[in-house]
């Protein structure tokens, strides 16, 4: 064996008896959940399911888009339901044993139709030769209704789920059903089930409700806790009040970042952050390493709330920061119990944990 490989195989080991941090990953397929676990994520704390949308799928999500009137809204969630059992069962079974925190669709659902310029050039073109546009024309009228100026503020995550009828008792449905089916297999599932982008208490109860009737209805399926993601400031400021509905918080520091300072998370590469960072007006970009004066007095505020209101309350982070170094240093200061990152950055998280464990001032470059 090459003695570096060996001697970095036992500094990560060093690192997780001394860390009191838990790392799990961020992984969305079987494929990516094995890779983390052999990286040592000892579970998954965020698994996107917008990604089982996609693909072959996307007809079945044009018809729940479509769909008109009830019957055919529940007929497009019925087809949609075996292929997200399918989709848990193959990750649950991937992270045996271990935490899974699947998290409940979060992007608006226009995002899965094609693009407005894309359909309206097929739509021209059919026209310009005489043929009808047919199905083409359906979907740019329903594109054209979806429009909102800012979509990453408008109908996603747990909004969509609230107004969209069924769609998330569907993924719990698919949830419950998957672990039931490993338990009859022999294994061990560990799901989670979070809700995405809630500002208020009411929204994560309405939920909660609804997820906890579907629950009731599946036999054989295991207890499934369910919580909420951290990420927009109103959360954070009420996580008290949420804390009372949540059996566990995740900061999204992606959103939380974008909501705190009013910028877009997508166009921060070659914006005004670029100039602040050549300037040296800013030493890093908040995006990558927790902005600890900001951001991070939220996560401080939530942490202490949230515990303060249930004790055991198990929290985590699973936006970009939960695999920057620095960030780490400052999710164990203030008290989280794991981060969660993309596979390849578990072995640097798990050293991250490790030194903050053994050296509890290393705080954020920027955290005066
Ligand atoms: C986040 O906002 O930090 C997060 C993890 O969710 P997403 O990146 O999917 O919005
Ligand atoms: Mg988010």
């Amino acid at each position: 064996a090459d003695p570096l490989v060996a001697a970095v195989h036992r500094l990560l080991g060093h690192a997780d008896q001394v860390r009191k941090l838990g790392v799990r990953a961020n992984a969305d397929t079987p494929d990516d959940a094995r890779r983390a676990h052999r990286f040592g994520a000892t579970g998954i704390g965020l698994c996107r399911t917008e990604h089982m949308f996609l693909g072959e799928r996307r007809e079945l999500v044009e018809r729940l888009i479509l769909a008109d009137g009830p019957d055919e809204l529940t007929a497009a969630l019925d087809a949609l339901l075996p292929l997200q059992r399918a989709d848990f069962v193959g990750i649950l079974a991937a992270m045996n044993g271990l935490p899974v925190t699947i998290r409940l669709l979060d992007p608006p659902l226009h995002e899965f139709l094609p693009p407005l310029a894309e359909l309206t050039a097929r739509v021209a073109r059919a026209e310009a030769l005489g043929r009808d546009p047919g199905r083409d024309a359906t979907l740019l009228a329903a594109v054209r209704r979806m429009h909102e100026a800012n979509p990453m503020l408008g109908l996603r995550g747990v909004r969509l789920g609230l107004v969209v009828p069924g769609l998330f008792a569907m993924q719990v449905r698919a949830v419950a059903e998957a672990a039931a089916q490993r338990i009859r297999a022999g294994g061990d599932p560990r799901p989670e089930i979070m809700v995405p982008l809630v500002g208020d208490v009411r929204e994560l109860a309405a939920v909660r409700d609804e997820a906890e009737r579907v629950l009731a209805t599946v036999d054989g399926a295991p207890e499934i806790p369910i919580g909420t993601m951290i990420e927009v400031p109103r959360a954070a400021l009420t996580a008290g009040e949420i804390a009372a509905e949540a059996h566990f918080f995740s900061f999204g520091t992606n959103d939380l970042t974008q909501t705190a300072w009013a910028f877009s998370r997508d166009d921060v590469e070659g914006s005004f952050f670029s100039t602040y960072l050549e300037r040296g007006i800013f030493p890093v970009s908040p995006f990558e390493t927790i902005d600890a004066r900001g951001v991070g007095r939220l996560i401080r505020l939530a942490v202490a709330e949230g515990r303060a209101a249930r004790p055991e309350l198990t929290i985590g982070v699973c936006g970009e920061h939960g695999g920057d170094p620095d960030s780490v240093a400052f999710f164990a200061e203030a008290g989280l119990d794991y981060v969660s990152c993309s596979p390849y950055r578990v072995p640097i998280a798990r050293l991250a944990a490790g030194r903050a464990a053994v050296e509890p001032t290393t705080g954020t470059s920027d955290s005066r």
